[in-house]
């Protein structure tokens, strides 16, 4: 994993003074953070929180989720909590008890779960948001970490080369809590002056966590059946295209925006990132060139639908220019990469 630069101090760490004595289990200095992740057992908080907590301290790290990990390193190599982010005074005791002053929001019902339960997709995805922004407003936290997703575009967005700044009628209930949570930032940056970053990941690629019940979920699937069972049957069509990301860009991403200067940001909630984009095919394809006899049929579902409604490509020029943005991985370096990760475990 690429060494991550230390983080700007536009808007500088909270002061030493204001943190109750009992809690400096570590001493901090201005560039390290007490952190907190919501949602850490999940695709991407899995592999966030090891990057944390190799660059700030594995003390300083608090990982929370809904459910126990399963993976025993991230509760043995620091503190792990169990936060269900609608209960609010639970996450305000944890953030007082550990002196958090950055949050990285993870918790989220993605794209197909929510469909299942749109109910519970709000209440998670927006009680979820409000409770840290206002929490984050009331203890004047430092900065906080909100991600959206391609999913706030719908079927009225360009379909190639989706702009940040476009129209956004989401089919889902997640697009529409993503929509509105990019929202939700944006007002608590103007009002509050609060320092809330946000990026619209793509469908994410990873080899150490399971995705969490979203529409691009496939792109990971594959690699598990083709090393399995030589076979994959993909819930959408061949010819679905869709921007994608591996993960160890998706970790750079977020760590990158963490780390920009505020004052060269022109939005905060909202930036597009882009990683590759491919058919179901051409990584059926690549992943043929190391496993010959792998095969791939299709037989679309409910998640068809919400794929023909987000964008194929994506235009990130925003995150380029104001905080540097370049991902390093395409199709073919990912797939190899995934399978090399993978075949240990699964063969
Ligand atoms: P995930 O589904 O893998 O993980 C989400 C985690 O949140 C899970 O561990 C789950 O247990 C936890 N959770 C669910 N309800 C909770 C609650 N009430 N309280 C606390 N925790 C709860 O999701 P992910 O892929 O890690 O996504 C992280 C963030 O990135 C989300 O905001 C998601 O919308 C966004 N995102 C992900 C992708 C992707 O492809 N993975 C794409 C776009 C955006």
């Amino acid at each position: 994993m690429a060494a991550y630069s230390q983080i700007s101090t536009t808007r500088p760490a909270r002061s030493l003074s204001t943190i109750p004595p009992s809690q400096e289990e570590t001493p901090l200095t201005q560039t390290t953070q007490r952190i907190l992740v919501t949602g850490a057992c999940g695709q991407i908080g899995s592999e966030l929180i090891p990057v944390l907590r190799q660059r700030y301290g594995d003390t300083n790290v608090v990982a929370t989720d809904i459910r126990p990990p399963e993976a025993d390193c991230l509760k043995d190599q620091g503190p792990f909590e169990l936060l269900n982010v609608c209960d609010r005074a639970r996450m305000d005791d944890i953030i007082a008890r550990y002196a958090i002053d950055t949050v990285y929001h993870m918790a989220a019902i993605l794209s197909a779960t929510g469909e299942e339960n749109p109910t519970l997709a709000w209440d998670v995805n927006i009680l979820g948001l409000v409770n840290v922004l206002e929490i984050a407003r009331q203890r004047k936290l430092v900065r906080v970490f909100c991600p959206s997703s391609i999913a706030v575009f719908g079927p009225d967005t360009p379909h190639d080369c989706a702009p940040q700044t476009t129209i956004l009628t989401p089919t889902t209930m997640y697009g529409v809590t993503k929509v509105t949570g990019e929202l939700l930032g944006e007002y608590y940056v103007h009002r509050f002056g609060l320092d809330i970053r946000g990026v619209r990941y793509p469908g994410i690629i990873s080899s150490e966590t399971l995705p969490g019940g979203g529409t691009t979920d496939y792109a990971v699937d594959i690699f598990y059946h083709a090393l399995k069972y030589k076979s994959y049957s993909c819930f959408v069509r061949s010819d679905t295209v869709l921007p994608m990301m591996y993960m160890p860009d998706c970790v750079k991403a977020t760590m990158d925006l963490m780390d920009a200067d505020f004052n060269s940001l022109r939005s905060h909630c909202n930036f597009n990132l882009a990683g590759m984009s491919f058919s179901v095919e051409e990584l059926a394809n690549e992943i043929q060139k190391h496993i010959p006899d792998f095969v791939c049929d299709y037989a679309p579902d409910f998640r068809q639908a919400i794929a023909d409604s987000w964008p194929q490509t994506i235009d990130d020029s925003p995150a380029r220019t104001q905080w540097g943005w370049r991902p390093r991985h395409d199709l073919k370096s990912m797939t190899r990469d995934m399978l090399e990760k993978l075949r240990p475990r699964l063969t």
